[in-house]
């Protein structure tokens, strides 16, 4: 395995599979297993999830809602997500612990770094929820922060396209993929891999990206073994 430990990012989307809204079952089994194989591998495995699929704070403040307080709620949103994964990760067999960036204790550790890293040792998966626990932010700058944290080797941005291209080949027939490419190039093309708090954060912490398609089965595996999958982004 190329990588030891990743911090892998998970879109709220993601986790909606061909719904409108909230979680489906079968994706979310689907990501388990692909989780699972990596962690039989010895690869240790960090976790943030996004919210998106129940709440975005920029959504509730369009229609008149306070920002900070519809940020909140997107971050309680990402809670509701880890438990939903934890809950299938541990239906494949696997160890978890859920960790908060605000206080849970019903329900979650708080995030203490150390404690983190002695689960992951012990190869247990580790989610990190509620965000950076700031309003403002995104579980993308969550997912950056948590990996420079841990010392992750790697940070995986797992989507439902298969890299990083020069337009959006959901749009352009023409769009061509970038099997890797530096963080000045993404600056210098407008091309947005995360927001740009995230984007700068890793960076400077010379973290690299790598964007690919989760839904692809057995992507995460080699991604983690090093093949050529999805786009890398590095200094
Ligand atoms: N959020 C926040 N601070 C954070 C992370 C998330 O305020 O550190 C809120 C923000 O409102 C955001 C929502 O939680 O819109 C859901 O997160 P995000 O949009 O990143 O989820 P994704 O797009 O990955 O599903």
């Amino acid at each position: 395995m190329k990588y030891k430990r990743i911090l892998l990012k998970l879109s709220g989307e993601a986790l909606m599979g061909s719904r409108q809204y909230g979680i489906d079952p079968a994706r979310l089994k689907e990501y388990a297993a692909e989780i699972k194989e990596v962690v039989n591998q010895g690869v240790q495995v960090a976790i943030v999830i996004g919210g998106g699929n129940i709440f975005r704070g920029v959504a509730g403040a369009s229609n008149g809602m306070d920002r900070v307080q519809g940020d909140y709620m997107g971050m309680l949103a990402t809670v509701i997500n880890s438990l939903a994964l934890q809950s299938a990760l541990e239906d494949e067999g696997l160890f978890s612990r859920l960790q908060t960036a605000i206080k849970m204790e019903a329900i979650a550790e708080p995030f203490i770094k150390r404690r983190a890293v002695r689960h992951l040792e012990k190869g247990r998966v580790v989610i990190f929820g509620a965000g950076t626990g700031n309003p403002y932010f995104t579980t993308d700058s969550a997912a950056v922060l948590r990996a420079i944290e841990i010392n992750a080797d790697v940070i995986l941005k797992g989507t439902r396209v298969d890299g990083i291209y020069n337009a959006d080949p959901e749009k352009d027939p023409n769009a061509v993929k970038f099997d890797h490419i530096s963080f000045n190039e993404c600056i210098d093309k407008n091309l947005k891999v995360m927001d740009m708090t995230a984007f700068t954060l890793s960076q400077e912490n010379h973290l690299p990206i790598i964007v690919f398609d989760m839904n692809k089965k057995g992507n995460l595996a080699k991604v983690v073994a090093g093949e050529n999958v999805g786009t890398t982004v590095n200094d």
